[in-house]
């Protein structure tokens, strides 16, 4: 995803090179994965009576917005079941054929983690199904009158599914994973811990302080957080003697242009251009995407979860409402009648 607006930065904007670096510093075990207590517990029992019974772990749906570690929780998985994880995508899986041959390239009790999982298409996705039931995969062999299928026997292995939009998966699909498990916003203490330990692995100092107010501003999303720190010691190092103080991380989160509470120029212009042309709205999704030249997608799986979850927007069914706490957010009176309406 590129930067829609060039004058400012989006912080949800992740670029390959920062990605990179995260996967660099990638939690590697449950000691480095913080927070999700509820989903760890049942991953945690889910491995543990696998091995057990010597088999592979069940099929795994993950969803989540993005950025929360649906990745790093599938490869930990694999590591405490002592498999390999094999990483593809919805989207690059393009026909049955590529999945026949990733499928069929499996070994007992590997993992298949897949991406975007909803942007699979509907031919693979059907070749999928016999697949995670079975462990068997039907392929049609020749063309026209000569054409028949030939079944083909799989190893027992397990599929993590990932997505952020769980209501586009279809119910076939989606009664196929024996768990699915929601990842959720992380509370600012298990930021500050995800902050710390990277803090750590980068070898960057940086004061408690400091650690808090990138914790307060990172949208409940690791992801975030580990770009707000990257971008922090940069800003140390050119501007200051490398560590990272409160003044510092201040100027640094100015120049990002990201609030108090997180919010960065993109969800800025999301309220306020429902607050200043729709008088805090309704207003539906379409009208806000093409209002502010944004994919509906992005407003949808990147920039709403945050502000629903603050509780800055309400989705009715007559389209987006910004709130009472949005309006005092930016210092403007609600009028009597939009408060009603709320
Ligand atoms: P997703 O797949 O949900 O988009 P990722 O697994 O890629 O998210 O996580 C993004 C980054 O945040 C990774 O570098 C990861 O190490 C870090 N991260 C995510 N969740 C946690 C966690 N619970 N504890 C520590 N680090 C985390």
């Amino acid at each position: 995803m590129q930067p829609t607006h060039d004058t400012v930065e989006e912080i949800t904007v992740v670029t390959p090179e920062e990605e990179a670096l995260f996967t660099s510093l990638r939690a590697k075990n449950w000691q480095e994965f913080f927070g999700q207590e509820n989903v760890k517990e049942a991953v945690k029992i889910g491995i543990e009576a696998a091995k057990k019974r010597g088999e592979a772990i069940e099929h795994i749906l993950l969803y989540g917005p993005p950025g929360l570690g649906k990745t790093t929780l599938s490869h930990i998985i694999a590591k405490e079941m002592g498999a390999s994880i094999k990483v593809t995508s919805g989207p690059a899986i393009e026909r049955a054929g590529d999945l026949a041959s990733i499928l069929t390239n499996l070994e007992k009790g590997d993992i298949l983690f897949i991406d975007e999982i909803h942007r699979l298409n509907k031919i693979v996705e059907e070749t999928l199904y016999p697949a995670m039931e079975d462990y068997c995969l039907d392929i049609v062999v020749g063309k026209g009158p000569a054409a028949r299928t030939l079944r083909l026997d799989l190893p027992q292995f397990t599929i993590i599914g990932a997505t952020t939009r769980v209501g586009l998966i279809d119910g076939p699909l989606r009664d196929r994973f024996g768990v699915m498990h929601r990842l959720t916003f992380y509370s600012p203490d298990e930021l500050g811990k995800i902050i710390k330990q990277a803090a750590e692995k980068l070898e960057v100092a940086i004061d408690a302080a400091s650690i808090v107010e990138l914790a307060k501003r990172s949208r409940g999303t690791p992801r975030i957080a580990l770009k707000l720190l990257k971008r922090t010691r940069d800003y140390a190092q050119v501007k200051g003697r490398g560590i990272i103080t409160q003044a510092i991380a201040n100027e640094a989160l100015s120049m990002l242009e990201v609030d108090h509470m997180g919010l960065d120029a993109s969800d800025t212009r999301l309220l306020r251009a429902i607050i200043e042309k729709y008088n805090g709205g309704p207003v539906g999704l379409e009208t806000l995407a093409a209002m502010l030249a944004e994919d509906s997608h992005t407003i949808e799986e990147v920039i709403e979860p945050y502000l629903l979850q603050i509780g800055f927007l309400q989705k009715t069914s007559r389209g987006r409402m910004v709130t009472k706490l949005a309006f005092d957010h930016f210092g403007i009176t609600i009028t009597s009648d939009q408060q009603a309406l709320l």
